[in-house]
């Protein structure tokens, strides 16, 4: 099927350089694709949570994650029926928790709305959360050889590299040129290889920095080869900015040795780290301790409870997609060795947890790096 409305004619592959790429580059894959646990299992469900995974994370820090999950919650219905606490214990550490959400949301969609089939197509599969286009085509081409493209990171490179494109790649105009080449170039007998097979070239030989065209099955199709620059395809887009954030952080505790507790605080459902538990941790608006100070007493003081004074941690520094933030920690111990009872009047749910069950606790990786400060000291 041809989309010349959207492909500018010398963008176009013809008919002839289709097949030639498809052969060359199924052949390619057949042979050296990378052994992963998400490959050529045929399972939807196991497919969509690699998908989920692979978004924003690298292959070698999703393999482990995604064995974890499938022991854990192997088919849609037991993810659907799974505690949402324990769908974030199972995350901690992949960061953009809102995929863990929209994961668990749309398996009890799937289970109660679906039949517990996991749709087939590319339109079903875009009316549930946290499925965009790329994941859409990755699961129907994959999971059910529909003949439809992907499009991530990898193919706007290759593609890129293949028609000597030029401009910024995020741009609309470009997007729907890179949709518009793989529909065409995706193979009709085999979408789920062949989409699987650019995203290969992608990441292990037309890579961004320093591509090995000598060991690239396309070659002889690539015009910024033959033009000897390929590294000026794409232009490098610029980056979105990270807004500051400075955010004040304490590390409350009691006991000593194995009785030691930990004050740990649940974020709200939505919002940045939605549903994880933190320590005690204040926006710092004006720069100063101060507003840390405020958080702890109304956190504290109901429960009749006093801290010593603060020690300084240090200061570290965590970026998120969009925001850079900077912690400030410190610690606190309270003068008790009986556990608090509480700490009423306060809007989120605290607890207080050993440093076993801290480790199992839903917590961001930036907070993992405070309690590695308070380690130190
Ligand atoms: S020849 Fe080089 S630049 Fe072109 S697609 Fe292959 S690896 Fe990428």
């Amino acid at each position: 099927m041809s989309r010349t409305a959207e492909i500018a004619s010398e963008h176009q592959f013809s008919a002839d350089e289709c097949d030639s790429l498809r052969r060359a580059l199924l052949s390619w894959y057949a042979h050296h694709k990378r052994e992963l646990p998400w490959r050529d299992i045929g399972d939807p469900y196991a497919v969509w949570v690699s998908e989920i995974m692979l978004q924003q994370t690298q292959v070698a820090t999703v393999i482990d994650y995604y064995h974890r999950w499938l022991e854990r919650f192997p088919t849609v219905e037991d993810l659907a029926r799974a505690e949402r606490e324990d769908v974030m214990e199972l995350w901690a550490g992949l960061g953009y928790y809102r995929r863990a959400r929209f994961l668990h949301e749309s398996a009890a969609v799937v289970v109660d709305e679906m039949g517990g089939e996991v749709p087939r197509t590319v339109k079903q599969l875009k009316s549930l959360k946290g499925i965009g286009p790329y994941t859409a085509g990755a699961i129907a081409s994959i999971a059910f050889d529909e003949p439809v493209p992907v499009v991530d990171g990898n193919v706007e490179r290759v593609l890129s590299r293949l028609r000597a494109i030029s401009g910024d790649p995020k741009a609309t105009a470009n997007q729907k040129l890179y949709w518009a080449l793989a529909g065409d170039l995706v193979d009709p007998d085999a979408p789920g290889d062949f989409n699987q097979a650019m995203m290969e070239l992608g990441a292990t030989i037309c890579t961004p920095q320093s591509p090995t065209c000598m060991l690239c099955p396309v070659r002889e199709h690539c015009i910024a080869f033959a033009e000897g620059e390929p590294t000026e395809y794409p232009a490098t887009a610029k980056r979105t900015r990270q807004r500051p954030m400075t955010v004040g952080t304490s590390v409350v505790v009691f006991g000593t040795g194995r009785a030691e507790r930990f004050l740990v605080v649940k974020r709200p459902p939505d919002g940045l780290l939605g549903g994880l538990w933190e320590f005690p941790t204040v926006v710092d608006e004006d720069g100063k301790a101060s507003s840390v100070d405020a958080y702890l007493e109304q956190c504290l003081a109901t429960a009749g409870l006093e801290t010593s004074e603060p020690n300084d941690l240090g200061e570290l520094v965590h970026h998120f997609s969009h925001i850079r933030m900077t912690i400030r920690a410190e610690a606190r111990r309270l003068d008790t060795e009986e556990p608090p009872e509480g700490a009423a009047e306060f809007d989120q749910p605290v607890d207080w947890v050993s440093r076993d069950e801290l480790e199992r606790l839903p917590m961001s990786a930036a907070m993992r790096k405070v309690l590695a400060l308070y380690e130190q000291a």
